[in-house]
């Protein structure tokens, strides 16, 4: 495993375990012997960083962790992130009584990482005024936590004012080959890195979309590109190869994949591919971009939706049927949403669309998917 180091001085693994994407039972909940399992082997091979949040796997994600991290002194071995959901602090105290409960449930008396999660312009200027930096001051002084951040999903401006106004230890931005110029994209880390925080990458993989059965064209062009990696090695060795970045989130759901991320992470160093290896991803980008229809992350933060649209899954068929131009995708559609979650339920109240880190304009597109899978 290879380390970089935090504006705070911590030495962390430069692939970093992001619990968002645990392996789970048909029933939707965690999987706790697998998740167990991939864990235990992360750690194992220096994985030191594990990120979480209040409302990752149904709000059950913290609690797992605090129960799996209190054996075998796992917990002495990892530096924990977790993050404080606005949308869910409808007043001031709601802060105070979040983060309680967060500790109670990680089974621990301090975050190391601590986050404001998801900000944009809006969310932002509703925690300033409910006194967010205030409580960020008071829990790093009474040692609660130990670094203060956010995660980030507006547009560049508001990007640009959120870092200068505190004094941040890091930030955490969605940043992939396909996404350089969204969100804070490059300029948002190169921004940062300036100012001095430290920066942490999700969604390297694009919720996994750059490694798991990409298009021919892209297959072509690595296949040809006279270098032997999977799709993933290539996506995330672009994104280590920024020596801004300290640590990229990996949402690993298989065990499988666990292996060949740290496998990648013990060879992938900064500013370490040439002009050819990068134009490879250059011209994969062109590829995707001509391709994909919907910026679906999959992340599920707009769920859920009051008339159980499968909103994801929507967005998934729907890409995976342009992408791959595979009627397979249709009978997907209809065998695993049928007619309880399929997209001409929708009602067009616009919930979703507030919760999209994506800010994808969600019923718009859902009429889309109604209109080649449906009709
Ligand atoms: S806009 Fe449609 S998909 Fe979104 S929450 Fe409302 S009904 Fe559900
Ligand atoms: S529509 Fe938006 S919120 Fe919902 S899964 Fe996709 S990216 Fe996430």
């Amino acid at each position: 495993m290879l380390y970089r180091k935090m504006k705070s001085g911590d030495e962390i693994s430069i692939l970093g375990y992001g619990a968002m994407r645990l392996p789970q039972l048909k029933s939707g909940e965690i999987d706790e012997i697998r998740a167990e399992k991939h864990i235990r082997y992360a750690i194992s091979k220096g994985v030191n960083y594990i990120d979480t949040a209040k409302i990752y796997h149904g709000g059950k994600c913290e609690e797992f962790l605090g129960r799996l991290l209190e054996k075998d002194g796992l917990r002495n071995k990892v530096k924990i992130a977790t993050k404080l959901p606005p949308w869910q602090v409808k007043e001031p105290k709601d802060m105070m009584r979040i983060f309680n409960e967060q500790l109670k449930d990680l089974r621990t008396d301090h975050i190391d990482y601590y986050l404001v999660h998801a900000l944009n312009g809006a969310s932002w200027k509703k925690m300033k005024e409910f006194g967010v930096l205030e409580l960020l001051d008071k829990l790093l002084k009474s040692g609660k936590i130990k670094n203060a951040g956010f995660s980030f999903h507006g547009n560049i401006e508001h990007f640009y004012q959120i870092v200068d106004d505190y004094d941040w230890t890091f930030c955490q931005i969605q940043f992939n080959y396909l996404d350089r110029q969204y969100q804070a994209g490059l300029k948002g880390l190169k921004y940062a890195a300036e100012k001095g925080l430290s920066v942490i990458v999700m969604e390297p993989l694009r919720g996994g979309r750059l490694a798991q059965n990409p298009p021919e064209d892209v297959i072509k062009l690595y296949g040809n590109s006279g270098f032997e990696r999977s799709p993933a090695e290539w996506a995330l060795r672009w994104v280590w190869n920024f020596p801004e970045i300290v640590t990229v989130l990996s949402g690993m759901s298989t065990y499988g994949q666990v292996r060949e991320n740290v496998k990648i992470a013990s060879m992938t160093e900064p500013d370490s591919m040439s002009k050819k290896e990068l134009q490879v991803i250059d011209k994969a980008t062109a590829v995707y971009k001509k391709l994909s229809k919907i910026g679906c992350t999959g992340c599920m933060y707009c769920l859920p939706c009051p008339v159980n649209v499968s909103i994801p899954s929507c967005f998934e068929y729907y890409n995976g049927f342009h992408l791959y131009k595979d009627d397979k995708f249709k009978n997907y559609y209809r065998n695993f949403l049928g007619d309880k979650a399929k997209a001409s339920l929708c009602v067009s109240c616009g919930q979703c669309v507030e919760k999209c880190p994506q800010e994808l304009p969600i019923p718009e597109l859902l009429k889309k998917v109604v209109k080649d899978f449906e009709q």
